[in-house]
């Protein structure tokens, strides 16, 4: 048993649903599930359409009628679909009137709103597969046992979950039955509609995969693999053949917007191995994502950054050192469900970073009873994912190239996990080190006959 997840820019109509098809032809005997995003980019029009209602009262769905009822008419499916369809479209239009005239945008009901993306791509796509003979039956996920809490636009699934959705799946693959299952969302214990957060579909993938025990997950996307740097920006990134995945969790939290932060955790408990792989180009061998050490790693893996982050600068002469003082500091930021992405300390001071969306106001108030608090916005993180162990000849180089940039380096931290190195610049300085940086270590360094020994020496 296999799950293959295809990713919204893989199904972005009937010619990318054909390629999808043939795509499975070739795996049938492994027995995949399917896991689908919404096609093309209509979970962020589905938002749009939100936003527009709560603001303008107007709201147009033409693009993401356009997109579903094209590639239904282009791939011939049937009335039955149709009228499957034109309902969900019905209720998603009565959803936004809804919006429009009460002026209210809840958690709950964006929720709602956007999980009408993968239910729509699950019918239309597991009807198209029908059409070439394959067993495809769609699914929404709660009905094959997800179950999530009620944090809406961020839900954790579960424990229950794993039990029910691996006993469902198993029932179906038993009976020669495709699943094509919605990725992304759930219910939770009312029934409400749960997301899992944006990208979320990766995760719903790896869930499904280590609760069968699947022999491997991939997830289909339109890069060959994970790369080196976000292409958008280096436009000489290329694919990494492997990684581990600790690696492949810091680079996604970090800002590589490839993968879900959260899609390895299901994986790493299980051990099971996920592909990431290029619709546009199968031939590619993609990235393997797996349990470490890998004998020829080389120095550094990939570059990323993560923007518009916030630092957070506390000091206290008198507390620090004080047993429970770290903690007291911490809960705060817990009870007002802020979470911290980096950290350093020192004799006096402590500096963190988060994301520039919270809101922080109660947090200063309750710190500066007892610290002095200093909060700096614009920021940006800069992530080398690499060998660790040799982080003096990284830091070395990556902070020489800072000095050449006139970049300020304003806080640095190796992750616990070992596998990165991360360092706190202002926001407009973030392209081009990450540029920088990608074309010193992965260009210059081979470009010189590898002065430095690319290969990372294993422990035995
Ligand atoms: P999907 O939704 O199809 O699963 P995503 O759009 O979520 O795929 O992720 C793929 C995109 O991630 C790529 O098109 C690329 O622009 C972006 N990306 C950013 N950083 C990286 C990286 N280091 N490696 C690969 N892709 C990256
Ligand atoms: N459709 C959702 C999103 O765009 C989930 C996903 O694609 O993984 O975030
Ligand atoms: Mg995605």
């Amino acid at each position: 048993m296999i799950v293959m997840k295809f990713g919204g820019t893989s199904l972005a109509g009937a010619e990318r649903l054909v390629n999808v098809g043939e795509i499975i032809r070739g795996q049938l005997a492994r027995k995949p599930i399917l896991v689908l995003s919404a096609m093309g980019d209509t979970t962020d029009q589905l938002l749009e359409a939100a936003d527009a209602a709560l603001k303008k009262g107007f709201v147009s769905i033409e693009k993401i009628e356009d997109l579903h009822l094209t590639a239904m008419a282009d791939l011939k499916l049937g009335p039955a679909l149709q009228k499957e369809i034109k309902t969900l479209f019905w209720e998603l239009g009565s959803l936004l009137t809804g919006i429009s005239l009460t002026r209210e945008l809840t958690g709950k009901t964006r929720d709602c709103l956007v999980s009408f993306g993968e239910r729509m791509s699950v019918r239309i796509a597991a009807a198209y597969l029908r059409t070439i003979n394959f067993k495809a039956q769609a699914f929404d996920a709660w009905d094959l046992g997800f179950l999530s809490d009620s944090s809406f636009g961020q839900a954790e699934l579960r424990g229950e979950s794993w039990v029910r959705i691996a006993s469902s799946t198993r029932t179906l693959i038993a009976e020669g039955i495709l699943p094509v299952i919605t990725g992304f969302i759930a219910k939770d214990e009312n029934g409400n509609i749960t997301t899992l957060g944006r990208g979320g579909s990766d995760l719903s993938a790896t869930v499904i995969a280590a609760a069968c025990k699947a022999e491997e997950v991939q997830v289909w996307k339109d890069v060959d693999g994970i790369l080196t740097a976000d292409p958008r920006l280096v436009k000489d990134a290329r694919p990494v053949d492997k990684v581990t995945y600790d690696e492949a969790a810091e680079l996604a939290y970090f800002g590589a917007q490839v993968l879900h932060p959260r899609a390895m955790q299901p994986c790493i408990k299980i051990g099971t191995p996920v592909l990431v792989k290029n619709s546009y180009n199968p031939a590619a061998p993609g990235t393997r994502i797996e349990a470490g050490p890998d004998k020829n790693a080389p120095l550094i893996r990939a570059i990323t950054s993560k923007k518009n982050v916030t630092l957070v600068d506390i000091s206290s002469t008198r507390m620090l050192g004080q047993p429970g003082f770290l903690a007291r500091l911490f809960s705060e930021f817990a009870k007002n469900s802020i979470s911290i992405d980096m950290v350093a300390t020192s004799e006096v001071s402590v500096s963190l970073t988060l994301d520039a969306e919270k809101d922080l106001a109660a947090v200063i108030r309750e710190l500066s009873e007892y610290a002095g608090v200093e909060v700096k916005t614009g920021k940006a993180i800069v992530t080398i994912i690499g060998d660790v162990q040799r982080s003096s000849e990284i830091l070395k180089d990556a902070f020489g190239l800072c000095t050449k940039m006139g970049i300020r380096v304003q806080m640095v931290s190796h992750g616990a996990s070992k596998v990165n190195i991360s360092f706190i610049i202002n926001d407009g300085e973030a392209d081009s080190l990450v540029t920088e940086l990608h074309r010193f270590f992965f260009m210059e360094m081979e470009m010189e006959g590898k002065k430095k020994p690319a290969k990372r020496a294993v422990k035995k």
